[in-house]
């Protein structure tokens, strides 16, 4: 049995971000998903002879904006590479990336381990190109091609061998998807991938400064097959290393339908590539300018909104890490704050009967947006204890949300306003007490547990518009004489 304590695992992540531009990095042909194979390219994706690429400034500037909020700096002088090999879906024969040059150096990206933020830090975010994809599952004898995909634009966020835990490799994408999402530079959508992942796995003594040989889990998929395959990885090289057997330097896949991985090939030693500049491609150069007016573009990030409405508004943390999931939401609450003081209560107001109406209805906040004034005199209907919030977030919010009836004339109409005057509620607690006296003997021996019951006798025959304080505080009263 190998002793798991002695060892460390080490842990670079590798993520393909898809750009969110309607055209492809180096010319027009439309990069949408789930088009018939093989309609969106070009001569230029197919690299046929006297064709020339042109850099898609889009896809500079989404790079720019992604760099910017992970705190990378960001490279002026630009130029592409040619990184050559041979592959079926990759039509010219080599990928446009950057070699020398990653557009973004460095930076980080903050998370929440175990409860204290920790940062992940990168070493570089650059600009390349997709390949095509080559299908082998249409046909028993044939591998299909489809280039659809080739030439799109990728950001590959590469972060330094600093992820010592499947959980904190999990947490580390996460928040790559919300950021990139955030930003709106990627759909961060994994199943189509949008979002690829590699790992890159190693594991050592604890306390070793030098790191062990790696393995590199290709193509995950999904957070899940992630945090699975590190797993899986971390302990199947720790109990190799702990038998002393060799580590392997290998390129690794994962197989979902047992959460193991697999061996596709040795780690053939790199740098074959024979990269160069694209002699079609000019260099190009950012000025200081042009980075400045990106920055300013650049909406509140997630970790900035959490400051700011923690101490401006006093929500707690995990409220502001609620509104904060994606950036609808904290827009949709940005937005209703304006004219609203009951910062808590419109929380609780999203976090509850609005996700719920949302998921239902399949609508979106911008659908609702208008909706806002509607949403406030139910927040002063309810504060102002004239409508229960149970009434208000059932029955009034949900018979007028999409429409233009105001919450008060519904619930006037439905007789759901609470009847406040104490004399009409003290009518209705003596009806009460005097259809239960059999009750009222058990509760003054002692049973006072049967307040309750006589709460809920009053909601009822007031149809619940009875203030339940002023209710329980008159039942108090009269069943103390
Ligand atoms: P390659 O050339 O094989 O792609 P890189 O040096 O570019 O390797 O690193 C790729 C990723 O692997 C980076 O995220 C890096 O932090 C990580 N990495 C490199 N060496 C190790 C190692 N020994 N253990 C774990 N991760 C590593
Ligand atoms: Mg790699």
């Amino acid at each position: 049995m190998a002793d798991f304590s002695k060892y460390e695992a080490v842990i670079g992540l590798e993520i393909h971000a898809q750009l969110a531009t309607n055209s492809k990095l180096f010319c027009g042909d439309n990069t949408s998903f789930g088009a018939e194979p093989n309609t969106h390219i070009s001569p230029i994706t197919m690299g046929h002879p006297g064709t020339l690429p042109k850099t898609n400034a889009k896809a500079v500037e989404y790079a720019i904006k992604m760099g910017i909020a992970c705190e990378s700096v960001i490279e002026k002088n630009n130029y592409f590479a040619r990184k050559n090999y041979f592959y079926p879906d990759l039509p010219k024969g080599y990928q446009i990336s950057q070699h020398t040059t990653p557009i973004c150096v460095g930076g980080r990206v903050a998370i929440q381990l175990n409860g204290k933020t920790s940062y992940v830090q990168l070493n570089r975010i650059h600009l390349e190109e997709d390949a095509g994809k080559s299908i082998h599952d249409i046909s028993p004898t044939d591998s299909c091609i489809d280039l659809n995909r080739a030439g799109t634009p990728l950001i590959e966020i590469v972060t330094e061998p600093c992820i010592h835990s499947a959980e904190e490799a999990f947490l580390y994408v996460t928040e790559v998807r919300k950021l990139v999402r955030w930003l709106g530079v990627c759909d961060g959508n994994m199943e189509e991938g949008s979002l690829r992942c590699d790992a890159n796995i190693s594991v050592r003594l604890k306390g070793a400064s030098e790191l062990g040989t790696k393995v590199e889990v290709k193509n995950l998929n999904s957070i899940r097959n992630i945090k699975k395959a590190i797993e899986f990885e971390i302990d199947r090289l720790i109990k190799l290393v702990d038998a002393g057997e060799p580590i392997i330097q290998q390129t690794r896949s994962f197989d979902a339908n047992n959460d193991s991985t697999f061996a596709i090939r040795d780690k053939e030693d790199a740098n074959d590539y024979r990269y160069f500049p694209d002699p079609d491609l000019a260099p190009f150069h950012l000025t200081e300018n042009y980075i400045d007016s990106i920055k300013s573009t650049l909406p509140l990030l997630p970790n900035q909104l959490k400051q700011i409405w923690k101490t401006s508004l006093g929500l707690s943390d995990y409220d502001v890490d609620q509104i904060t999931e994606n950036k609808e939401e904290a827009d949709f609450y940005a937005l209703w704050i304006q004219s609203t003081k009951h910062y808590k209560a419109a929380v609780n107001w999203m976090l509850g009967p609005i996700r719920e109406y949302l998921n239902e209805s399949g609508k979106s906040y911008q659908d609702i947006s208008n909706s806002i004034e509607q949403l406030n005199e139910l927040l002063e209907l309810v504060e102002s204890n004239q409508l229960s919030f149970s009434n208000a977030t059932g029955k009034v919010f949900k018979g007028i949300i999409g429409t233009n009836t105001k919450a008060i004339d519904f619930a006037t109409t439905n007789q759901l306003i609470q009847n406040n005057s104490t004399d009409v509620i003290a009518e209705w607690v003596d009806q009460v007490l005097a259809a239960n006296p059999d009750k009222v003997t058990e509760y003054k021996k002692g049973k006072k547990g049967l307040i309750g019951l006589f709460v809920g006798e009053v909601k009822k025959i007031s149809k619940g518009q009875a203030d339940p304080k002023i209710t329980t505080q008159l039942l108090e009263q009269k069943l103390a004489q």
